[in-house]
C-alpha cells in the first residue's frame, strides 16, 4: 500500500512535494484535487499519484488533510498540456496547474454548482398530474416541449408549480440542458461563397486529424461563416469545438452569434469579466458542452471530446499572457491540438508574421479569402493626409474636419480613432517647460478632465491637477496634446448637431458592448470617439468614414513588431468602414505618408507587407528567423537590476548557436517605483535556445543578491 503521495502546489519552486497518506484516505487519482498544509497554512494541490523516488522518511511528511471530492480531478489530458506548459516556459507545474482552474475552485470551501434548468423526466413524460393541478400540467406540458430556465419560472411566477413537478420526481434540476440536434430549418446558413466553398473543401476533410490551419481573410470575407460551418461539422462528428477569442467584449456578441446558428447546442462562455460564481460552473458545465467560446484561458478548459480550436484574430497580442505564466495561447492551442490530434484553426486578416512564416514554408496550410462575402461590399478607400503640408487645429486637420461634416450631412456614420485615452496626454507649463510626471514611473501623467486629476496610465497613480507650476510658480498650466476626451470636446464644437459617443476603457464594461452595437444599428450615434479597442471585430453597417489621428509614433517605435501591429490595427479599422453596400473612406493623419506602410495600406496588401517585413526579420535575424527569450528583473535601483542581469550571464551555459546580449534598461525603464532591465537571448534554433534555458532556469535561483522580481519570458511580445 503506498502511504504518500506526490503533491503540485501553487509556490515559485519548480518541484513536487511529498505528503503522507493517513488512514482512511486512499491514493487518490492523478488529478484529484486535494487540500494539505503548506508552511503555516493550507493550500489547495493537484494530486499526482505516488512519488517514484523519496528520500525523507514517512514519518517525517505532513499529512495530507483531505480530498476534495466536490469537484472533478484534473483531467488526464489537461495534466499533459500543463507539463507542455512547464517544459517550455519553464515555469513551476503546480503554479500553472492551479492558475488553469477558475479562482472559486482553487479555494477548498466546497463549491455546489447552480443548477439552473428544469428538465423533464422519465417518470416525468408518463406522469398524469391531478386534473385540477392545471399549473402543473401546463409547466410540464412545457417542459415536455422544452428545459425551462429558473429565471424564467421565476419571472413567470411558476417557482412553486416547479418545486411540485420536482418533489414528484417528474423533474430535476440540471446545469445544462440537454443537448438537442438542432432543427433544420433554425439555421439558416447562407450558401457559401465560391471562396468558402473552396476553403471548406480544403478544410472539411482535414477535421479529423491534426493540422494547422492559417486562414487568412480580409475584414469581411466570412472568416466566422467559415468556421460555424466547422464547427457545425465538428458537432456532428460528437465531438466539442473551443473558440478562443482575444477581447472579453467580444465574448457576448459572438456567444449570441452561435446561439442563433446552433439553438440545440450546448454553449459555455470562459472570461474574466464573469463573476467567479458563473466561471467556476461555467467551468465545470465543459465537459458537457458543445462549443465552449472564452478568451486566452480557456485554453487550459477540460474538453474530452475536442475536435477542433479554432483561434480568431490570432495576431492579437492579447493572447500572450503578460505576467506570471507567460504563455502564448495561440501557442498552447497548437500543442493541444498536437496532443489530442484535434485540428486547431488560426484566423485573421492580418496574422502574425510567425504564424504567415510556418504557412509560407508549409508547415501551416493556408486558406485565403480574398473577397468580402456580402456582394457590392467593396474595400474602402484610405486617404492620407500629409501633415507636412496641411496644418492642425486641435488634432484636426481641414480634410479631415470635411470629411466628418460630408459624412454627417448624409446621415450616415462616422468613427475617430485616438490610441490616447484621458484629456490630455500631459500636463504642460508654457513658462518653464515643465511637464507634469509620474513620481513613480518613467511616464507623464495624463490630464483627466472630468475629474480634474491627473492619472498614470502604468502604475495608477492619481493626484489632483496642481494649482500653479511646481517647478516656477506660472498658475496657468496647459494641456498639451489630445486624448479622446478633448478630441470628443473639440468634435462636439465643431459638429453640435452631432451625437457623439466616446469609447474607451474609461467609459467601458464588457455589458456596454451589445448597447452600443444597438444605439449604433439604431442610429442613435452619429460619431464615434475611441480608442483601437474599437476596432476589434465589431460590425457597424452604416458607418462609412473611419478617421484615424496620430499613428505616428508606431512607426519609429524602438519594438520591431510596432509596425506589425500598426499595420494590423489599421487594416482592423478600415474593415470597420463601409461593410454594407455603401462605400467606405478611411483617412489618416501622417507626417510620414512615404512610409512604406501606407503604400501596402492604401492596396489593402497585407501579403506584399508581410513579405516586406518579413525579409527585414531574415536580415536582421529577428523573429520569427529567431527565437527569443527575455529575461526581466526589476529592482528599486537600476544598478542592482543590472547587476542581477550580469550575474546571470556570467553563469549563462555556453551553448554553440545562442547568443547572449548586454543587460540593458528596458524601454519603459521605471513603473511604479521599480527600475526594469533586461537581457535577450536568441537562436536560430528553438531546440537549443529550449536546452540553453533548462540549463540557465536553476541557476538564477542562486543568484544573490536577489532582486525584487524577475522573470523568464519565452517568445517575449513586448520589450
Ligand atoms: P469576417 O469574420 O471575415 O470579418 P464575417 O464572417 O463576420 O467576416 O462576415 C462578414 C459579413 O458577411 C457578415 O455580415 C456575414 O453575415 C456575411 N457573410 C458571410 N458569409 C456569407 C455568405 N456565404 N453569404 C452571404 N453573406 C455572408
Ligand atoms: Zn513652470
Ligand atoms: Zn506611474
Amino acid at each position: 500500500m503506498p502511504t504518500r503521495v506526490q503533491v503540485a502546489l501553487d509556490t515559485p519552486l519548480p518541484r513536487l512535494f511529498d505528503y503522507r497518506l493517513p488512514d482512511g484516505i486512499r491514493m487518490p487519482d492523478a488529478g484529484t484535487l486535494i487540500e494539505v498544509p503548506f508552511g503555516r497554512t493550507r493550500q489547495v494541490g493537484v494530486a499526482l499519484g505516488a512519488p517514484t523516488d523519496s528520500t525523507i522518511e514517512t514519518t517525517k511528511l505532513r499529512d495530507v488533510l483531505r480530498v476534495l471530492d466536490d469537484r472533478p480531478p484534473v483531467s488526464a489530458g489537461i495534466l499533459r498540456l500543463a507539463q507542455f506548459c512547464a517544459d517550455y516556459y519553464h515555469y513551476p507545474l503546480g503554479a500553472i496547474l492551479l492558475a488553469t482552474l477558475p479562482p472559486r475552485l482553487r479555494n477548498a470551501s466546497p463549491f455546489v454548482a447552480d443548477t439552473p434548468w428544469l428538465v423533464v423526466t422519465a417518470a416525468g413524460r408518463l406522469a398524469e398530474p391531478a386534473p385540477r393541478a392545471k399549473a402543473q400540467r401546463a409547466l410540464l406540458a412545457a417542459l415536455l416541449a422544452t428545459p425551462q430556465h429558473r429565471e424564467t419560472l421565476r419571472a413567470q411566477k411558476q417557482a412553486r408549480h416547479a418545486a411540485a413537478l420536482v418533489a414528484a420526481g417528474w423533474a430535476v434540476w440540471e446545469r445544462l440542458p440537454p443537448a438537442m440536434p438542432a432543427a433544420p430549418d433554425t439555421a439558416p446558413a447562407p450558401a457559401a461563397t465560391p471562396e468558402q466553398q473552396i476553403a471548406l473543401d480544403a478544410l472539411l476533410p482535414a477535421l479529423d486529424r491534426f493540422g494547422v490551419h492559417l486562414v487568412h481573410g480580409v475584414t469581411g470575407s466570412g472568416k466566422t461563416e467559415l468556421y460555424l460551418r466547422l464547427i457545425a461539422a465538428v458537432f456532428e462528428a460528437g465531438r466539442q469545438a473551443l473558440v478562443l477569442v482575444p477581447e472579453i467584449a467580444l465574448t457576448p456578441q459572438l456567444e449570441q452569434h452561435f446561439r442563433t446558428r446552433f439553438p440545440g447546442r450546448r454553449i459555455v462562455a470562459l472570461h474574466s469579466g464573469l463573476g467567479e460564481t458563473r466561471r467556476a460552473e461555467n467551468w465545470l458545465a465543459a465537459p458537457d458542452c458543445d462549443l465552449l467560446l472564452g478568451t486566452r484561458l480557456s485554453v487550459f478548459a477540460p474538453l474530452p471530446r475536442l475536435g477542433l480550436v479554432v483561434v480568431d484574430e490570432e495576431h492579437d497580442s492579447s493572447f500572450k499572457q503578460q505576467d506570471g505564466l507567460r504563455y502564448s495561447a495561440r501557442d498552447v492551442a497548437i500543442a493541444r491540438g498536437k496532443q489530442t490530434n484535434a485540428p486547431v484553426v488560426l484566423g485573421s486578416a492580418t496574422p502574425s508574421l510567425e504564424s504567415y512564416a510556418q504557412a509560407r514554408a508549409g508547415r501551416y496550410r493556408l486558406v485565403e479569402l480574398k473577397q468580402r462575402a456580402v456582394r457590392h461590399a467593396r474595400l474602402p478607400e484610405i486617404e492620407l493626409v500629409d501633415l507636412r503640408h496641411v496644418p492642425l487645429d486641435n488634432g484636426l486637420s481641414r480634410p479631415a474636419l470635411a470629411a466628418l461634416q460630408a459624412t454627417f450631412a448624409r446621415g450616415e456614420q462616422s468613427l475617430v480613432f485616438l490610441n490616447r485615452r484621458g484629456y490630455a496626454p500631459a500636463l504642460y507649463c508654457p513658462s518653464c517647460a515643465w511637464v507634469a510626471p509620474c513620481p513613480r514611473c518613467s511616464a507623464r501623467l495624463v490630464l483627466h478632465r472630468h475629474t480634474r486629476r491627473l492619472h498614470c496610465h502604468h502604475c495608477g497613480y492619481e493626484t489632483p491637477v496642481p494649482h500653479e507650476c511646481p517647478d516656477c510658480g506660472n498658475p496657468d498650466l496647459k494641456p498639451l496634446g489630445q486624448g479622446t476626451q478633448r478630441l470628443e470636446e473639440t468634435l462636439a464644437a465643431f459638429l453640435p448637431a452631432a451625437r457623439i459617443r466616446r469609447i474607451d476603457r474609461d467609459t467601458m464594461r464588457p455589458r456596454a458592448w451589445a448597447e452600443l452595437g444597438e444605439s449604433m444599428r439604431a442610429r442613435e450615434i452619429d460619431l464615434l470617439v475611441g480608442t483601437q479597442m474599437l476596432a476589434k471585430g465589431h460590425d457597424f453597417p452604416d458607418m462609412t468614414l473611419a478617421l484615424i489621428l496620430d499613428t505616428d509614433g508606431a512607426l519609429y517605435s524602438p519594438d520591431f513588431r510596432a509596425t506589425e501591429r500598426l499595420f494590423a490595427q489599421l487594416m482592423q479599422v478600415a474593415g470597420r468602414a463601409g461593410r454594407a453596400d455603401k462605400p467606405g473612406r478611411v483617412l489618416i493623419q501622417t507626417a510620414f505618408p512615404d512610409h512604406p506602410l501606407f503604400r501596402h495600406l492604401q492596396r489593402h496588401d497585407y501579403a506584399a507587407y508581410a513579405k516586406l517585413l518579413l525579409a527585414e526579420r531574415r536580415q536582421l535575424d529577428l523573429p520569427p528567423y529567431s527565437r527569443q527569450v527575455l529575461l526581466r528583473a526589476e529592482a528599486p535601483a537600476m544598478d542592482a537590476a543590472l547587476a542581477f542581469l550580469h550575474r546571470a550571464v556570467a553563469v549563462a551555459p555556453a551553448l554553440p548557436g545562442v547568443a547572449v546580449f548586454t543587460p540593458a534598461p528596458a524601454n519603459m525603464a521605471r513603473v511604479a517605483n521599480m527600475e526594469r532591465a533586461q537581457v535577450l537571448v536568441q537562436s536560430a534554433s528553438r531546440q537549443a535556445l529550449q536546452a540553453f534555458v533548462r540549463d540557465w532556469r536553476p541557476q538564477l535561483d542562486t543568484i544573490r543578491p536577489r532582486v525584487a522580481r524577475w522573470s523568464v519570458d519565452i517568445d517575449p511580445l513586448m520589450f
